[in-house]
């Protein structure tokens, strides 16, 4: 029988404890302090003041600690990182996932990173070693940056991996940047192969960078911050040096536990039971079900856990990602599952249970939370069977979808700009986006002149970009504040 989900994450963190690491809980998945991001989407977050030399480490009842270790709960649903068209269609990216991480600040570096790697999957987890593969810098000229060969050469003298398993690539994947300035450096990551033998006598090598095969999955990103970017572009040598590393908490599962995908993971199994009992069907039948139940599955977590940390689905910024990942979830429900009674919530004490040792906060607020969403359900449910209709008819008669008709769908109906989208690539018919925010402009500057509209001056707004356009927009990245990157 294989590990638990709950053994192989307290593995993780006892492995780096027995490597004096401390460990620190996860920080909430809506950032508090930093309006450059709108959710916690990696493991590095919460220690940016660290990085940034503000903090000389993690300070806990009066002692400063440089060795940390925690999982984090991420979520990737906008800005540089938005993965929500993967989740369920693919079999591993989440909208909210747990990201393990090991942290040295100022303290070990590469070669700690690099064999403490190694050893926790091919020692402590037996991993075969002929499935991995290290990934490192090439080297960028324009930068004058070299080849890391130092992490080259310490893959080699520290772990058993196969000279030709080392493959180096570009910086869009092997050089982590914090943003246009402040620190940064190469990375390392590790894939795991996990291709049938027959199909690996071809060797996946410079191809693993596309990972256009899904049985070729990336697990583990070690990440070494050694320089500071100057706003000249000029790369200076920081004077502390920093490990951060993220692994895939679930793919790791998947992994271990042998299973095909991370929803056959014990993660996931009672939420998809749970649906599944709810919509009187079982899971791996027909493939069309099965998305509406990953997507449901997934979703919900990520619904869960950003109103128990703050985050209530509401019509901009954070609350509107909310709103359209859940009303995503009920049209899932209703089309594919037959679920057109409120029914999400009912899952929220599944998930709540299974975190309660792991993010408590959940289950803290676990009536706040379901009554959140029910009533989110129900409002939502109240238009959602007619706009299905009307979106039907719409697709009857032609194969776009107008501006003006996307707009009713949004307005009349509660219909997220994105959800028309996905429920148009389904039927495989266009949507005129340009109308749609055009339509969207007329109705701001109609409320404005009529004096309905009230400027938001609350820091958090200024950056973000939601219903004016009625779509999610995160501008904050590029436009404003371009000094978050996240590996
Ligand atoms: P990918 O290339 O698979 O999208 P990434 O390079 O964007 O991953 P990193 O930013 O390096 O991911 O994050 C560290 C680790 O977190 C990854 O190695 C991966 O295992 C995991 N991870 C990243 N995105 C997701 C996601 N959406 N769902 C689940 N795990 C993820
Ligand atoms: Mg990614
Ligand atoms: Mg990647
Ligand atoms: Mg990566």
């Amino acid at each position: 029988s294989h590990k638990s989900s709950a053994q192989i994450r307290q593995e993780f963190l006892d492995f780096f404890k027995s490597k004096q690491h401390l460990p620190v809980p996860s920080a909430p998945v809506a950032p508090k302090d930093d309006p450059t991001l709108l959710f916690t989407n990696a493991g590095m977050n919460q220690f940016k003041p660290i990085f940034l030399g503000e903090q000389p480490g993690y300070k806990k009842e009066g002692e400063v600690w440089r060795r940390v270790v925690d999982s984090q709960r991420c979520i990737r649903v906008s800005g540089k990182h938005n993965d929500l068209e993967e989740v369920g269609r693919d079999t591993y990216h989440h909208t909210l996932f747990e990201m393990l991480g090991n942290w040295s600040f100022g303290d070990y570096f590469k070669r700690e990173a690099i064999r403490w790697a190694w050893e926790l999957l091919v020692d402590e987890w037996d991993l075969e070693p002929d499935r991995l593969y290290a990934t490192v810098f090439g080297g960028d000229e324009e930068d004058g940056l070299p080849v890391d060969e130092e992490s080259i050469a310490l893959w080699k003298e520290e772990t058993g991996i196969a000279e030709d398993h080392i493959l180096k690539f570009d910086k869009t994947d092997n050089f982590w940047e914090m943003g246009s300035t402040g620190p940064c450096g190469p990375c390392s990551e590790v894939h795991i192969d996990l291709r049938p033998d027959k199909e690996r006598d071809q060797k996946p090598g410079a191809e693993l960078v596309n990972m256009d095969d899904p049985k070729v999955m990336e697990i583990w990103n070690l990440v070494f911050i050694q320089f500071n970017r100057q706003s000249d572009g000029s790369l200076e040598k920081l004077p502390a040096r920093h490990v951060d590393t993220g692994m895939g908490f679930e793919r790791m599962c998947a992994v271990l536990q042998q299973k095909r995908s991370n929803y056959d993971t014990d993660l996931f199994t009672r939420l998809l039971d749970k649906i599944g009992a709810l919509a009187e069907l079982s899971y791996g039948n027909d493939e069309q079900t099965d998305i509406a139940m990953r997507v449901i599955a997934d979703h919900i977590r990520a619904v869960s856990f950003s109103i128990a940390d703050g985050v209530s689905p509401g019509n901009d910024g954070r609350g509107y990602v909310v709103r359209r990942i859940l009303r995503r979830a009920i049209r899932y429900g209703w089309d594919r599952l037959e679920l057109k009674e409120p029914f999400f919530h009912k899952l929220v004490p599944v998930l709540a249970e299974q975190f309660a040792d792991v993010f408590p906060v959940l289950i803290q607020q676990q009536e706040y939370v379901i009554n959140v969403i029910r009533s989110e359900e129900q409002s939502f449910l109240n238009t959602l069977g007619q706009g299905i209709e009307l979106f039907e008819e719409m697709t009857k008669e032609s194969d776009r979808i107008s501006g003006e008709q996307a707009f009713k769908l949004h307005d009349t109906y509660g219909f997220p700009i994105d959800l028309t989208q996905l429920m148009a690539r389904e039927r495989g018919v266009e949507v005129d986006r340009e109308g749609f925010k055009e339509r969207m402009k007329q109705q701001k500057e109609r409320a404005r002149a009529a004096g309905k509209f009230t400027v938001d001056q609350s820091s958090q707004k200024q950056w973000i970009t939601v219903h004016d356009t009625g779509e999610f927009e995160f501008t904050g990245y590029d436009e404003l504040f371009s000094d978050v990157r996240i590996k």
